[in-house]
């Protein structure tokens, strides 16, 4: 169809060329607290920005519309998102599946929220279609996917796990941070909902900490927003105003991220320091036909394990001069995690070794600087943790 702006190209251009009083082509910010009533007993759009704010809703019809979906909610962080959906979509002593290598932040929410009574929750490898079919005989009310998961990039098939909730009458709800939409989207293979952790690619900057929940109906729309409001989970208007200024670029960012991950891949597939890279673009990954067909790029996450264990992650990361020993990811600087110590420390031991978290394992948030000086980092680590191996 000529003419039509294509889907991404709407998302990215939300709000812009609509001002009406100066015809400023970025929208204006509105960070006011509250909106006047024309008249007693009027009914306006907007009353008090906790429970809607202009800017706030302009992010969140950027993302609903890179999504797909039918409307969405922003919230202050990633994890307020969870607890709204949480709250609005399952009743009290409900149920949970989640996936037993979920971010360890939904982790210790999901575990502080169901030992308090709220409901409970079952982790489930959703990679174990057998498991997955065990978990869902009994009666559950949301199915958290997260794929590919944090860190070890498993992919779960949307298609085939969500045809499976559906048929136990289950909602599903997939937490798309680490894709973004430009790379993965849920709804087209029959999610009900879907969640980001905004921080991460959609803002890409390192400088917001967000979240934001895309739904299908209208009356989820409503239950979603009603409930975000109740429990003040709502963004702020400059944040929604940064993360909608991120969002602009995040087609043209993904790109020069998975580019760059393109460049290091063959340093740490063939270095003799590394045990195991998993990263969803690698034939011999166990997803890798599956992330190959619902994903349009494998991503700039990669995890791999040290031979040397411990020492070796220790000589890799001191010395970095680009990557930073950061928690976080999609932003357009480099990083390196080390999930065990940093981002899945809210895990039991227990629960990080059945997550395969071990103690050898690094996360590469892969950035978009200039690749030359990133595989030289890369490689210089990694020539040190050869060292003491
Ligand atoms: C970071 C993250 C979250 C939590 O988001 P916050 O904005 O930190 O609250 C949830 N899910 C995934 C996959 C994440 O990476």
């Amino acid at each position: 169809m000529t003419g039509e702006i294509s889907q991404l190209g709407r998302g990215l251009r939300t709000g812009l060329d609509a001002d009406p009083r100066y015809s400023s082509i970025v929208p204006p910010i509105y960070p006011g607290t509250n909106f006047a009533f024309a008249e007693l007993g009027d009914q306006p759009r907007y009353e008090y920005s906790r429970s809607g704010n202009p800017t706030r809703d302009l992010l969140a019809e950027a993302i609903v519309t890179l999504e797909g979906g039918v409307g969405g909610v922003i919230t202050s962080s990633g994890l307020s998102a969870l607890t709204a959906v949480f709250t609005a979509m399952v009743p009290y002593g409900g149920r949970i599946i989640a996936p037993h290598d979920c971010y360890g932040g939904t982790w210790r929410l999901l575990n502080h929220l169901s030992e308090r009574g709220s409901f409970t929750v079952d982790y489930v490898d959703q990679t174990d279609a057998d498991a997955l079919a065990v978990a869902l005989r009994s009666p559950a009310d949301l199915l958290l996917i997260e794929t590919p998961s944090n860190p070890l990039l498993r992919v779960v098939d949307l298609e085939s796990t969500v045809a499976a909730a559906r048929d136990a009458g289950v909602l599903t709800l997939a937490d798309n941070t680490f894709c973004s939409p430009v790379r993965q989207r849920p709804i087209e293979y029959g999610c009900e909902m879907v969640v980001h952790s905004t921080t991460k690619f959609i803002n890409g900057h390192s400088d917001v900490v967000g979240g934001a929940i895309v739904a299908t109906t209208m009356e989820a729309t409503e239950q979603l927003t009603h409930w975000a409001n109740v429990l003040g989970l709502t963004g702020g208007a400059f944040d929604a105003w940064l993360a909608l200024r991120g969002l602009r670029t995040l087609d043209a960012r993904v790109r020069v991220h998975d580019a760059n991950t393109a460049e290091l891949l063959p340093a740490l597939v063939t270095h003799p320091a590394v045990d195991r890279v998993h990263y969803p673009g690698l034939p011999d990954h166990p997803g890798h036909q599956i992330a190959a067909r619902q994903q349009s790029s494998f991503g700039s996450m990669v995890s791999f394990e040290l031979a040397g264990g411990e020492d070796a992650v220790r000589a890799f990361c001191h010395g970095l001069r680009i990557f930073d020993l950061a928690e976080s990811l999609g932003g357009v600087e480099s990083l390196v995690a080390h999930p065990a110590s940093m981002t899945h420390a809210a895990m039991t031991p227990e629960a990080q070794l059945a997550a395969g978290i071990t103690p050898a394992l690094l996360r590469l948030s892969v950035g978009i600087e200039p690749a030359g000086d990133l595989l030289a980092d890369l490689t210089d680590g990694l020539e040190r943790a050869a060292a003491v191996t």
